[in-house]
């Protein structure tokens, strides 16, 4: 596995993280989205520095370094302490494909291992306090996704 750097313009300069205590799951709500879109979409539209994520995963299992170990734009008050990992589709409709999903076991895992964190610290996007989206999508079972990391760590 490794993870792919696309030169992505970002129009602020990154910023460190704190110490990282939680990896935080996404999906971009969209069945079909690359990187590049979800960079632009975030940049024109959101008005962001660039994609707010600091990982990607598309379809075909590519994963896409974003924001990579710097602070991101993915889940409010949490952006400092947690790496933010999304996956393209729309979880509440469609379930990731094998790629996706092994390529994001292995990023969790790979997260997990450099951060010295336990499959505990991997929350779904919905498991934060005062969020009323569904994100990661409603198939995905955050308690299945903790229990099938631990072979990836
Ligand atoms: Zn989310």
């Amino acid at each position: 596995m490794k993870i792919i750097q696309k030169n992505l313009h970002f129009l602020e300069p990154f910023e460190s993280l704190e110490k990282v205590q939680h990896i935080i799951v996404h999906h971009t709500s969209r069945k079909h989205m690359t990187a590049e879109e979800c960079h632009d979409f975030h940049q024109k539209e959101r008005g962001w520095s660039g994609i707010g994520y600091n990982y990607f995963i598309e379809k075909d299992g590519s994963i896409i370094e974003g924001r990579g170990q710097h602070v991101g734009a993915h889940a409010y008050g949490h952006n400092r302490t947690s790496i933010g990992i999304c996956m393209t589709g729309d979880f509440d409709s469609e379930s990731p494909t094998n790629q996706q999903w092994t390529s994001f076991l292995w990023l969790c895992g790979y997260m997990l291992k450099l951060y010295n964190l336990t499959p505990l610290q991997v929350l779904g996007h919905r498991e934060l306090e005062g969020v009323q989206k569904s994100c990661p999508g409603k198939l995905i079972n955050m308690a299945e996704v903790r229990s099938q990391v631990t072979e990836y760590i």
